[in-house]
């Protein structure tokens, strides 16, 4: 976020009223980790055993999300549609607070951070240790590049789609150079993302083949992927 933007944002936070939310107990120490991809879910699973049976320590985990996104199988969702958002529920009991909402401020004197609920409701919550695990900002091709950088699960998605279309229209296709040309892909980028997301398309292409009654079943999920949650 700009800076200029995070100052606007903080002006505006000053002028709201700052609303607790209910229930807080001042005596109570509030444990705030906003985030919860690996980093904050991780965090708030050691704060939870740390704390075990401690009265006085509330955790509250923050998200704009209702789910935990399992971004390292990405790349499954470009082949199939795999179970890659887990609400948080599943990972914690009601020893956890959860909050939807969207961190939009913090101000670190008065030990508040301003959130931005689902219904678009500013509300002010109050910490006492505040843990930011928010991720990073991806850079994805420029568009005239073409292509579908693999970043969400709204791009995972895409590729899939676009693959299955590709597939159709190969089938209706007498022309062996279009039929090759809608069947190659190219994957642009040989880090982990690169080489698993290959892997994948190779082996899922193949257990689709398979299934349609073309070509032997030699779609194995490759290793990496049966090894990550
Ligand atoms: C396809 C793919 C494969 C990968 N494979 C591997 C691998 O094999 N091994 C490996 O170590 N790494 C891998 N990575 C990298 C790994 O996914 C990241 O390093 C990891 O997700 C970072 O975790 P994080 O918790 O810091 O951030 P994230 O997982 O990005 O989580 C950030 C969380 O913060 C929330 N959030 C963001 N902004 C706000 C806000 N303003 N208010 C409230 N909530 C907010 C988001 O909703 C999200 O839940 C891979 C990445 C991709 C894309």
């Amino acid at each position: 976020m700009p800076n200029c933007v995070v100052s606007q944002k903080l002006q505006l936070f000053r002028l709201i009223s700052i609303t607790r939310l209910k229930g807080v107990n001042d005596m109570e120490q509030r444990l705030v980790v906003v985030g919860g991809g690996y980093a904050g879910l991780n965090l708030v699973s050691s704060l939870q055993k740390q704390f075990a049976g401690e009265k006085g320590v509330r955790i509250t985990l923050i998200d704009k999300e209702a789910y935990h996104l399992r971004k390292v199988l990405l790349f499954q969702g470009a082949v199939e549609d795999a179970p890659l958002k887990v609400p948080f529920s599943t990972y914690f009991d009601n020893t956890v607070e959860v909050i939807k909402a969207e961190l939009s401020g913090v101000e670190p004197k008065q030990k508040l951070i301003e959130l931005k609920r689902p219904d678009g409701q500013r509300k002010a919550l109050h910490y006492d240790r505040l843990i930011l695990c928010l991720g990073s900002k991806v850079v994805s091709s420029a568009p005239e590049l073409g292509g579908i950088s693999l970043t969400d699960t709204d791009s995972s998605t895409r590729i899939r789609l676009q693959l299955e279309q590709n597939v159709r229209d190969a089938r209706l296709s007498s022309q062996e150079s279009e039929r090759k040309r809608l069947l190659s892909v190219a994957v642009v980028g040989g880090g982990i993302t690169g080489i698993e997301t290959a892997s994948e398309l190779v082996c899922g292409l193949r257990r689709k083949a398979s299934a349609a009654g073309k070509g032997a079943q030699r779609g194995r999920r490759p290793h990496s992927a049966r090894r990550k949650g």
